[in-house]
């Protein structure tokens, strides 16, 4: 005798991994981990730095390998707030919480990060803001806790 009724288990899968971030991303992650630097890669044709960095420049095709120090202050390009748990545990922050572009000064492209120590509805496009580093960082982007404004 068979059923229609779907059989459901609920549990946990305990899944250890590791990720290779590359030879660019690792430079990065450690630079932001031991020295609280946010570092661009500079294209030598066209002098677009990008951040997060990449091997290729994605303006004239020239490959990248010079760092440059990017502030760690910038401008909020764009943003948006989250209302909804979907998932407690991986949710960095409770909601209402904001997550933006931020323009770093030096750097000619946005990181997605965290807006903090500000009411959601205060924010806005141009606001300026900083970095704000953890205390005891692991070598990903969590370790710039949020950004905050100047
Ligand atoms: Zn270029």
């Amino acid at each position: 005798m068979t059923s229609n009724t779907p059989y459901i288990v609920e549990g946990r899968l305990f899944v250890p991994y590791f990720n290779y971030y590359g030879a660019l991303a690792s430079e990065f992650y450690r630079q932001l981990r031991d020295h609280k630097k946010i570092m661009g890669i500079k294209c030598p044709t066209c002098s677009k730095v990008y951040i997060p960095p990449r091997s290729t420049c994605a303006k004239c095709f020239g490959n990248l390998n010079e760092w440059v120090d990017v502030s760690s202050k910038g401008t909020v390009t764009t943003y948006t707030i989250i209302h909804y748990t979907y998932s407690p545990s991986n949710q960095p922050m409770d909601v209402p919480y904001a997550c933006g572009i931020i323009q770093l000064d030096r750097a000619d492209t946005g990181l997605c990060h965290l807006l903090g120590e500000m009411s959601p509805d205060k924010i806005s496009v141009g606001m300026r803001v900083e970095a704000v580093f953890k205390d005891q960082r692991q070598g990903n982007i969590l370790d710039i806790k949020y950004f905050r404004p100047v």
